[in-house]
C-alpha cells in the first residue's frame, strides 16, 4: 500500500494527480487483490475503451475487504459490463454538441450557457454522462480556445448565468481559474457564475488557501459539487467544504441515482442529511443518462421517485433536492415527483401529506388575478421596468399567458 502512505505529500494534490492510478496491476497491488486472467481481460478491453484514473486519497475509501459492494469502488473501478452497448444507448445523450454554438460552449436555455473550460479530470467517474470524451484529448484548453468562449457571451446579452464545468474546472491552475473568472465577472449583462466540480469528493486538497484567495473575489460565485454517497463525506471532504462555505461561497450538491451505489431511500436520505451539516444545500439527483456503457448503472425512474417520498416531510425541507430526467435529444431537465394533488373540483383542491393524510384546500370565492398585458407600467403591482418587457414566452407558459392567443402546441410534423 506504499502509494496509499500519509505522508507530508499526501496532501499536495499535484502529488496526488501525479500519482493517479490507471492500471488494473496498480489497484490489485494497492488494495491487495487480485483478479482473475479471465476477469483481467475483460477489465483490459473496458480500460481501452473508457480509460481508468483514481486519485491516491479516493481509492484510500475503498473497503478493500468488500470491493464488490463498494460504492467508493463501484464508481471508479471499470466494470466489464460498460463495453454492453444497448440499443437506445447514445454517444451524446443530452445533444451537447448539437446546441454548442461555439466549441466549448452549450446554449440550450434562454438565459444559461454551459461552458466547457476543462477536459480532465481528477478522477474518471465510471458513470460519467459524457463518457465519450474521457481520456480523450487530455489537456487544458488554451486561453485562445476559452477566449472565443468568453467572446461568444460577452456578444450574447441574454446569458445572464454562466455554469463552468468540463471536466473539472478546478484542474486548472490558480492564475487560469482567476482568469477566466475575471473576464466572465467583467460582462455586464452576467449576473451569476457557477462552478460544477467534484474536486471536494475525489481531490479535496485542491481547496487551497490560494484558490480559496481566488475564488473570493468574485461575489456572485456558486459551486455546485458531486457527492454521491454518504462515505464520501470525510474529514477531507468536510474541510474542503469549510473553506468553501466560510469564503462565502453558496454550495450544492448534484448527484446521479446509480444501481448499487445509491439507489436506496436510506442512504440518499443520510447523504442528504450530512450534505447540509457541511452546509451544502442539495440541488438536483439525476436520472442516470442514457449514455453508452452505463446500462449497468440505470435505476427504473420510479426508484428515484420513491427516494423523493421518503424524503419530504421526513426530513428538513432545505435537505430534499429536486428528482430530475435531462430529456434524452436535448430537451434540458425534466422535474418528477410523487404526486401530491389527488383531485380538484371548482373551489376545493384534495391534497395528500407524507404521512398519507387527505386534506382539502378551500380556495378564494373573490379571487381575481391581475391580467398582464405585459405593460407593467399599467399594473397595480408593483414591478417597475423600465421598458415594456419584449420577452417572447414559449412553451406552456406561452399557453398560460393572458397577452398570448396561442390555444395548442403542436408537434413540427403534425399531418393534418
Ligand atoms: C443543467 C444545465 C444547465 C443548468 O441548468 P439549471 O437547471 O439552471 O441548473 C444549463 N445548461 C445546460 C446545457 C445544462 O445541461
Amino acid at each position: 500500500m506504499e502509494v496509499l502512505k500519509r505522508n507530508e505529500k499526501w496532501y499536495d494534490w499535484r502529488w496526488q494527480l501525479k500519482h493517479q492510478i490507471t492500471t488494473l496491476d496498480k489497484v490489485e497491488e494497492v488494495l491487495g487483490t487480485w483478479f482473475s486472467e479471465n476477469k483481467k481481460k475483460k477489465l483490459k478491453d473496458t480500460l481501452e475503451k473508457f480509460p481508468m484514473a483514481i486519485t491516491p486519497y479516493y481509492l484510500s475509501l475503498v473497503d478493500a475487504e468488500d470491493i464488490e459492494n463498494d460504492p467508493i469502488f463501484k464508481q471508479a473501478f471499470p466494470n466489464e459490463k460498460e463495453l454492453i452497448i444497448s440499443k437506445c444507448d447514445m454517444v451524446d445523450p443530452l445533444s451537447e454538441e448539437k446546441d454548442s454554438p461555439v466549441d466549448g460552449i452549450t446554449h440550450r436555455y434562454p438565459d444559461r450557457v454551459l461552458f466547457h473550460i476543462s477536459n480532465t479530470c481528477a478522477m474518471y467517474c465510471r458513470h460519467c454522462t459524457r463518457k465519450r470524451k474521457v481520456g480523450d484529448k487530455e489537456c487544458i484548453p488554451s486561453r485562445d480556445e476559452i477566449q472565443k468562449g468568453i467572446d461568444y457571451i460577452k456578444q450574447t446579452p441574454v446569458i445572464r448565468d454562466v455554469l463552468l464545468s468540463g471536466g473539472d474546472p478546478f484542474l486548472l491552475n490558480d492564475e487560469y481559474i482567476d482568469w477566466i473568472l475575471s473576464e466572465i465577472a467583467a460582462i455586464p449583462h452576467v449576473e451569476v457564475i457557477r462552478i460544477g466540480t467534484r474536486i471536494p469528493v475525489v481531490l479535496p486538497f485542491r481547496i487551497t488557501d490560494s484558490l480559496i484567495d481566488v475564488l473570493e473575489k468574485y461575489d456572485n460565485l456558486w459551486i455546485n459539487t458531486h457527492f454521491n454517497h454518504p462515505s464520501e463525506i470525510t474529514k477531507d471532504s468536510a474541510i474542503a467544504l469549510r473553506k468553501l462555505a466560510k469564503a462565502g461561497i453558496p454550495l450544492g450538491n448534484q448527484s446521479v441515482l446509480l444501481s448499487g451505489v445509491n439507489d436506496c431511500p436510506r442512504i440518499m436520505k443520510k447523504l442528504v442529511q450530512k450534505l447540509v451539516k457541511n452546509r451544502v444545500r442539495p440541488y438536483y439527483i439525476y436520472q442516470c443518462d442514457l449514455s453508452e456503457g452505463l446500462e449497468h448503472f440505470r435505476t427504473c425512474i420510479g426508484k428515484g421517485i420513491e427516494i423523493m417520498e421518503s424524503l419530504r416531510g421526513h426530513t428538513s425541507g432545505f435537505a430534499i433536492p429536486t428528482f430530475v430526467v435531462d430529456a434524452p435529444g436535448g430537451g434540458g431537465k425534466i422535474p418528477v415527483m410523487p404526486n401530491y394533488i389527488i383531485s380538484w373540483s371548482a373551489n376545493k383542491v384534495v391534497l395528500r401529506n407524507y404521512e398519507g393524510v387527505i386534506t382539502t384546500y378551500k380556495e378564494p370565492d373573490n379571487y381575481r388575478q391581475t391580467m398582464c398585458e405585459l405593460d407593467c407600467n399599467d399594473c397595480n403591482l408593483n414591478l417597475k421596468l423600465e421598458d415594456k418587457d419584449k420577452t417572447r414566452v414559449i412553451g406552456i407558459e406561452k399557453l398560460l399567458a393572458d397577452y398570448d392567443d396561442t390555444i395548442t402546441l403542436n408537434p413540427s410534423d403534425l399531418l393534418r
